[in-house]
């Protein structure tokens, strides 16, 4: 489902006019769609009605407070990486005992903080780390609960930038060594062994690799029961993906029904870490045409947004969709999209057929997750401004930064 709508010949997001968000707010503008952000959600929902499961809205996709703040009250639990991602959440209204935390590097400090905050899980990756969270644990005096992140060494046929399920990758345990180290975690005294989890890879899109990678997981379950470790969930982590140009995006549904059906009779509950699937789409970047340059070898379109806003471009050669806000009937040609960024590589888009004005607005659509949060202020550009469209209304969710704030922490040397 896509929030935006040509309207007498204008671009639409839900029911605010694209021309007024930039007039009102300035560009570069992410603008998010609360009707997209909700419908993503209860996609998971519905497919999952009935059972025992929670879905945990993996933050570090989009983190902004108000995206947050519309999951927490729709009930979802939360995926975090980080002590500032968990402040983050719990200043959204997140409830803790729904939050799992993820990560190869916890800190002692950040262990330490997740434990006194009382979240539902700690997503562990290697044996040092189940060290160290016995150890902080003991120190509070508290019994951290676990789930151990096991490599079920499953290709999911993605990018390999963002496959994170097999072997050679630095995440999670491997699958070898998973019952040896369930083991040593029921020995330990300050250890509460909860789940078990994995998570194959970012924007999959043929379900099969979801399927075996439970497969295994219950595998790995029924040997640890034979060892005598009950498990009392299984999270299955996220990478469900999205349609950014022409991929088929797998309906939740076809991706989560065969796997309840595995779970049937197990007294497993459910969970999963949608990050992309739940704003991937419901998210796009406007942004202001600030020169044709044409006559060289190539014509490039230098826009108002560059690879410090949103970064999949140049990262990952990723395709993002681009759109006029006011289409022209006119002669196209091929355009480079590129930014004011001092890198050849700060494009946004390449050789996209467009017919185009100095001063337009064009759109980058597709741009919910992994845009904002992995933005930066490379050449000392402020982040772009964020907005949420709710029907006709439109609500700043994050100002633009100023300038200032920009060295605001710097000193320079006493004289
Ligand atoms: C990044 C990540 C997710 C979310 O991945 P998406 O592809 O955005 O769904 C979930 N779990 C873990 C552990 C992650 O690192």
């Amino acid at each position: 489902m896509s929030f935006l709508a040509l309207v007498s010949g204008q671009l639409y997001a839900e029911s605010v006019a694209l021309p007024d968000i930039a007039e009102r707010f300035g560009t570069p503008c992410y603008v998010y769609s609360r009707a997209s952000l909700e419908a993503a959600f209860d996609e998971f929902e519905r497919s999952l009605a009935g059972t025992d499961s929670l879905v945990c809205y993996a933050i570090k996709a989009n983190s902004n407070l108000a995206i947050l703040n519309l999951f927490a009250q729709k009930g979802a639990g939360f995926d975090i990486v980080s002590a500032g991602e968990l402040k983050r959440a719990l200043a959204a209204g997140a409830a803790p005992e729904k939050i799992v935390f993820s990560g190869v590097g916890k800190t002692a400090d950040e262990m330490r903080f997740a434990l006194d905050s009382g979240i539902f899980c700690f997503n562990v990756e290697s044996a040092p780390e189940l060290d160290r969270l016995n150890q902080v644990a003991g120190g509070l005096g508290k019994k951290a609960p676990l789930s151990l992140r096991v490599n079920p060494d499953v290709d999911p046929r993605t990018h390999p930038y963002i496959s994170t399920g097999l072997k050679e990758n630095k995440f999670g345990v491997a699958y070898e060594d998973a019952r040896e180290l369930y083991r040593k975690a029921a020995s330990l005294p300050n250890i509460e062994i909860r789940g078990i989890g994995c998570h194959i890879g970012s924007q999959i899109l043929d379900p099969d690799p979801f399927f075996e990678a439970a497969d295994k997981m219950l595998l790995l379950t029924d040997r640890l029961l034979a060892d005598g470790i009950h498990l009392s969930h299984i999270d299955l982590g996220g990478g469900f993906g999205i349609r950014y140009t022409d991929e088929n995006e797998p309906p939740i549904g076809a991706c989560l029904l065969p796997i309840l059906k595995k779970l049937q009779g197990r007294r497993l509950k459910l969970l999963l870490e949608p990050g992309r699937r739940l704003v991937g789409n419901a998210g796009i970047l406007l942004t202001r045409i600030e020169y044709l340059k044409t006559g060289g070898t190539r014509d490039f379109a230098v826009v108002d947004a560059a690879m410090n806003d949103l970064a999949r471009p140049a990262l990952y050669g990723a395709v993002h969709d681009i759109v006029p806000v006011t289409p022209l009937a006119g002669e196209t040609r091929s355009w480079e999209i590129v930014g004011p960024v001092c890198e050849s590589g700060d494009f946004l888009g390449h050789g996209r057929a467009l017919c185009l004005k100095q001063g337009d607005l064009i759109v980058i659509r597709s741009a919910g997750a992994y845009g904002m949060s992995m933005s930066s202020n490379y050449n000392t550009r402020p982040r772009a401004v964020e907005i949420m469209v709710d029907g006709s209304r439109a609500h700043l969710i994050r100002r633009r930064e100023s300038l200032e704030a920009l060295y605001a922490d710097e000193s320079i040397l006493p004289s």
